[in-house]
């Protein structure tokens, strides 16, 4: 890649979270292939990251690759109002029978973060159709939701944008985040906090959202099924709807299908996104109950309020589709369990050193917590010189790599972690 390019990068656009004056430097990425990213210069890069997530099952798949071009020679997009289309339909079905049975009715939006609007409007509008006015909504510390106004205003207050945007953002609830660990032993007290939010404000609370079992960008923490649990029951007896954001956790990154599974219990609506199209567009879901969905239709709009221009993409739908019948097809499972036990062998010796505050394992999760804010620029050029591609953020080197990853990458990412923290 031309140097003046990477200057017209560094002047004209903006990457996330980076600022316009002191940009952070960017790796410029030509092509990507199984597991490795391709940068302008030759080198290869062993990917950590799946892109945030979403590629489970590593770039430029041929399977996947397919779906997309026998979609784009049909159409590659056309309105879903007033049409639909097998691509969205066959999707649909999927999502219908992979998610708990209770689940039935989908809404396809664009991104995670729309997703999560859609279903804080879908809690909101139900409770408007009861002919109660509900506004807040219960959530953890800790917790994120997505980069809009509504996903925002359910992201952690303190180490999120809501000291940035105070005075924009609707007041809600958040108890204290659960300190109970995923194989640690359940500390009951954990619940108190969230108790007694939802006790004393259970009249005005639309709905509780969270992500279930692993708080992933508002810390990556991973907690006890208990806790899950214990809201599902508070949520039940008080009858407050629960959200699970799965947009991170879902398709058996957790090392379940979803993380809700790890306590056994299912949500009312349910956010997926990121994986859902194996990261090769942008495409989400949200699913709700036919009694949620119904209710919200005999309200007073006698609908649900929403409609993208892009809603049920066709090319995306091809393609996530294609994604899940992959991932049903190969073993997800017997390599998110073969990745998390190699994890647990190489990160957790990782906990003796001094720098290091704490190791966590879950899935296809492997997460290095240090003392001290990591700098982000030298790490990772240190790991690029490593031949590997992880992005730390603030105290937390962490590791979510493509299914398909073979063990001897995985060392290698494992290995380039370890040599960067001596
Ligand atoms: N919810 C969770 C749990 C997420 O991790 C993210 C993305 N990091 C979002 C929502 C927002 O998704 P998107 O970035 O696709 O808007």
């Amino acid at each position: 890649m031309n140097p003046s390019d990477i200057e017209f990068d560094l002047r004209h656009i903006w990457h996330p979270y980076t600022s316009m004056t002191h940009p952070l430097p960017t790796y410029p990425v030509v092509s990507a292939a199984g597991v490795e990213l391709e940068l302008s210069d030759g080198r290869r890069l062993i990917d950590g990251m799946s892109s945030w997530w979403a590629a489970i099952h590593g770039y430029n798949h041929p399977v996947l690759n397919e779906a997309a071009k026998s979609q784009i020679d049909r159409m590659s997009h056309v309105m879903f109002g007033g049409i639909t289309h097998p691509p969205a339909i066959e999707l649909c079905q999927q999502l219908v029978a992979m998610t708990p049975a209770a689940l039935e009715c989908v809404f396809l939006a664009d991104s995670g973060s729309v997703a999560v609007e859609v279903a804080l409007k879908m809690a909101l509008q139900y409770w408007q159709a009861k002919g109660e006015k509900r506004h807040r909504f219960l959530t953890l510390r800790h917790g994120y939701h997505g980069d809009t106004f509504g996903a925002m205003s359910v992201c952690d207050p303190d180490n999120s944008m809501h000291n940035l945007y105070k005075g924009y953002l609707p007041n809600h609830l958040f108890a204290d985040a659960p300190q109970s660990r995923f194989e640690g032993e359940w500390q009951p007290e954990d619940i108190t906090s969230f108790r007694q939010l939802l006790l004393q404000h259970h009249n005005e609370i639309a709905a509780v959202i969270l992500e279930p079992i692993v708080q992933g960008a508002g810390g990556m923490r991973i907690y006890h099924p208990e806790y899950l649990r214990q809201v599902r029951k508070l949520c039940d007896e008080y009858q407050i709807l629960l959200i699970a954001d799965e947009i991170a956790t879902g398709f058996g990154r957790t090392g379940k299908l979803f993380a809700c599974e790890h306590a056994q219990i299912e949500p009312d609506i349910l956010c997926l996104g990121k994986a859902l199209t194996g990261g090769y567009m942008t495409l989400s879901a949200t699913l709700t109950t036919r009694h949620v969905a119904e209710t919200i239709s005999q309200g007073e709009a006698g609908c649900f309020m929403h409609g993208p221009t892009f809603m049920g993409n066709p090319l995306a739908c091809a393609v996530a589709s294609a994604n899940l019948k992959l991932l049903s097809d190969n073993q997800w499972q017997q390599r998110t369990q073969s990745i998390e036990s190699q994890l647990k062998a190489e990160l957790l010796p990782l906990k003796s050193h001094t720098t290091v505050e704490d190791v966590r394992v879950l899935g296809a999760i492997g997460v290095v917590e240090m003392k001290q804010p990591v700098d982000m620029a030298s790490l990772q050029r240190r790991f690029v010189q490593h031949g590997v591609w992880i992005r730390p953020f603030g105290r937390l080197i962490y590791l979510m790599p493509p299914y398909i990853t073979r063990s001897e990458q995985l060392s290698k990412l494992t290995n380039a972690i370890n040599d960067v923290i001596i």
